[in-house]
């Protein structure tokens, strides 16, 4: 699906290029910011990038011989959602279509809350004579945007520590990532419970479980409120200058989006519920926003922002006109020698 070089650093290609781009047009913007003796500013990069595609590709061409350093740089955090924001579709919904029995779902939907829906399902399922076999099957088939695998290697290659929060369950997401060779990549998974019983039926459990305590959160569903789970991680950083990004499209990630901090950034899928809830007001979001459409947006979006942190950790070597060529030759001593080309 993807290639990648065999250099130490595993970003794949498109990757690097994309993030040497936004790195470079960082570094001249911060530079001509110094220049002009002017407060270092915030720059809307998106506009550049997504307006002028044939700059980008101008970029692309000249920067194709270098690689990027190994760990350029820590300190972020980068939470994924998993339905529809990893994968292309809700995994839920599309092990029940796949196998045919979206009638029967759509008919216990309002019985029962999804998560009890989605273990109702897995014993129909093993009553009709659907197989674990059969379930992984689907789960391996399962579409994505081919940007996602190279945007998730690309940011823990550069050093963010990536975890999963998702209301789907640790059977179909682990499943799902080691069909794709990425389960190494992610530190930690925040999910609901899904295990494979003895008689050979998948169950799936709430990860909170609201039939002995409500976790108290109006917002959420009641098996999942993942609002605590990021207050859980964000008590779990340590260090001041940890960031956070984080990635979903559904309302259940509206929760923790009010979570995040001033120095945080939240990227929701446009014109999902969680977009059309943070349009309502944007106010409430400390975070800087930053939309995205699909895998292409999300690689180029999550990589400008791991590149806007980089760079501002390095800001330290802005201090004076005579160091910014220190900073021009450092970025670029770090490049290295010759890349072998995709096929
Ligand atoms: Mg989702
Ligand atoms: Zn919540």
């Amino acid at each position: 699906m993807f290639a990648t070089t065999n250099y130490p650093c595993n970003i794949p290609l498109e990757s690097k290029i994309l993030f040497l781009f936004h790195s470079f047009t960082i570094t001249i913007n911060t530079l001509f910011a110094f220049h002009c003796k002017t407060k270092l500013r915030t720059t809307n990069l998106q506009s550049t990038i997504y307006t002028h595609p044939n700059r980008a590709l101008f970029f692309r061409k000249k920067l194709s011989f270098f690689n990027l350093p190994k760990q350029i740089m820590s300190g972020i955090v980068v939470v994924f959602d998993f339905d529809k924001t990893i994968v292309d579709v809700d995994s839920d919904n599309w092990v029940v279509d796949e196998l045919g029995f979206t009638d029967l779902f759509n008919q216990l939907l309002p019985t029962m809350p999804w998560n009890t829906l989605m273990d109702t399902m897995m014993k129909e399922l093993h009553s009709h004579g659907k197989s674990i076999k059969d379930i992984e099957e689907v789960l391996h088939k399962i579409p994505l945007h081919p940007r996602v695998i190279p945007a998730i290697k690309a940011a823990h290659a550069l050093g963010c520590d990536l975890r999963i929060v998702s209301d789907a369950n640790t059977y179909f997401i682990e499943t799902i990532l080691k069909h794709l060779g990425i389960r190494e990549y992610f530190s930690e998974m925040n999910t609901n419970p899904g295990y494979v019983n003895e008689e050979g039926r998948l169950r799936i459990l709430p990860y909170h479980d609201f039939n002995k305590a409500s976790h108290g959160c109006t917002l959420c569903p009641p098996n999942m409120c993942k609002g605590l789970v990021i207050k859980r991680i964000q008590d779990s950083i340590s260090e001041e200058d940890k960031r956070l990004i984080y990635l979903g499209d559904g309302s259940g990630d509206y929760c923790p989006s009010l979570r995040l901090k001033e120095k945080d950034f939240m990227m929701p899928r446009k014109n999902f519920p969680v977009w059309d809830l943070i349009c309502k007001d944007p106010s409430v979001v400390k975070a800087e926003i930053h939309g995205w459409s699909d895998g292409e947006e999300l690689e180029q979006v999550l990589l400008q922002l791991i590149s806007k942190v980089s760079m501002e950790h390095n800001s330290p070597f802005i201090t004076s006109d005579c160091k910014l060529q220190t900073l021009s030759l450092s970025v670029l001593e770090a490049l290295p020698k010759a890349l072998p080309l995709r096929p």
